[in-house]
């Protein structure tokens, strides 16, 4: 099969598209022919070997995937279904999505959710998902679009756009914090009824004016503590990423004088219930004109240039990878 494989030479990690085999399947495992793959900031990570994702190499990487299943040692699993791969470690320590053919554990699969093509299942991806359990989140500490305006940072980002697009499209006011003007259209095309300029979260008190019914949390950092310090009385922060740094430099006086929660959102190894549930939700949820704008294709052979263009902010939306 045509692969991205990953290489350690003196330190330095190497990314060639080649020809390689998988290795051999053990018991219960499926093969899948995958169409669609996606590019999301842990891949950026793997690829460039700016971070420490993957420790042992040659490595695949690519954290999700959409194809149909070649063969299946797993009952549940029948050759030419559709189905879905997000996290579980594929990609990082298992040889994952930018490949023409995985071979995975039963248990990690989802089947295709129904009114999805497997093209907008990957426009979704490992970011979408994340935005939807970071809505569920919400959802579950009371935050509806009664309760004010809710915000998303890093919103040009994948996890941010698609996090943008479902709230507004869930009836929220959505306020998207950027460091792009280049993006400001096409925040506001998604559904952001305002934009505000991430220069304004350079710095923060302990306590500042309440603002935030809710909020999705990309970045991290002096970003994160500011969103706490902003958060209405009862108010929840949904927080999934580090894209700004792995930092929290904040105080307890939002949690003990405010009530507001912090509520941490993994995709990696969310339980299977939960993901039916969230891809149920995306399905349903996101309008046409998201799968429309929110997504640049590129090829297997262009991913690892990409990769390092994630990394420099300069990757808008999401990013689909056409395997066949
Ligand atoms: P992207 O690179 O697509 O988006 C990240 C966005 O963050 C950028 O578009 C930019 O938005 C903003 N940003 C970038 N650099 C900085 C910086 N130095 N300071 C502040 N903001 C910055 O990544 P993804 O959307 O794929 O992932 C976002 C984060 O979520 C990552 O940290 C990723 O690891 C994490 N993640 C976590 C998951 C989980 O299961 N918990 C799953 C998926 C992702 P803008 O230009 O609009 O400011």
């Amino acid at each position: 099969m045509k692969a991205i494989v990953l290489e350690q030479v003196d330190g330095k990690t190497l990314a060639h598209v080649q020809q390689t085999d998988l290795p051999a399947a053990a018991p219960g495992e499926v093969r899948v022919d995958i169409d669609w793959s996606s590019l999301n900031y842990k891949d950026a990570l793997a690829i460039t070997g700016k971070g420490k994702i993957i420790r042992n190499f040659p490595m695949v990487p690519g954290i999700d995937f959409a194809g149909r299943v070649n063969r299946s040692d797993d009952p549940r699993f029948s050759a030419g279904q559709e189905v879905v791969l997000t996290g579980w470690g594929v990609g990082e320590n298992h040889w994952g999505g930018l490949a023409e053919q995985a071979q995975v554990k039963g248990d990690w699969l989802v089947p295709l959710p129904a009114g999805l093509t497997a093209r907008q299942a990957m426009i979704v991806g490992t970011a979408g998902l994340t935005a939807m359990l970071c809505v569920l989140a919400l959802e579950e500490a009371g935050v509806v679009p009664a309760s004010g305006e809710v915000v998303v940072t890093g919103a040009s980002g994948g996890v941010g756009s698609t996090a943008v697009a479902l709230l507004s499209a869930l009836g929220y006011q959505v306020a998207a914090v950027t460091g792009r003007e280049s993006t400001h259209d096409y925040l506001r095309k998604l559904g952001a009824s305002r934009i505000v300029p991430r220069g304004e979260f350079a710095d923060t008190r302990p306590l500042e004016k309440q603002i935030w019914a809710g909020a999705v949390d990309t970045v991290g950092g002096t970003v994160l503590a500011k969103l706490l310090a902003q958060t209405n009385y009862s108010g929840c922060v949904a927080a999934c990423g580090l894209a700004g740094g792995f930092d929290l430099p904040t105080t307890v006086m939002p949690f003990i004088l405010r009530n507001v929660r912090l509520q941490g959102v993994d995709s990696v190894s969310a339980p299977l219930a939960l993901r039916t549930q969230a891809w149920e939700r995306l399905a349903n949820a996101l309008p046409d004109s998201f799968y429309e704008s929110a997504a640049t294709e590129i090829t297997l052979e262009e991913a690892p240039e990409v990769a390092e263009a994630f990394l420099n902010n300069a990757v808008q939306g999401r990013t689909l990878v056409k395997i066949r």
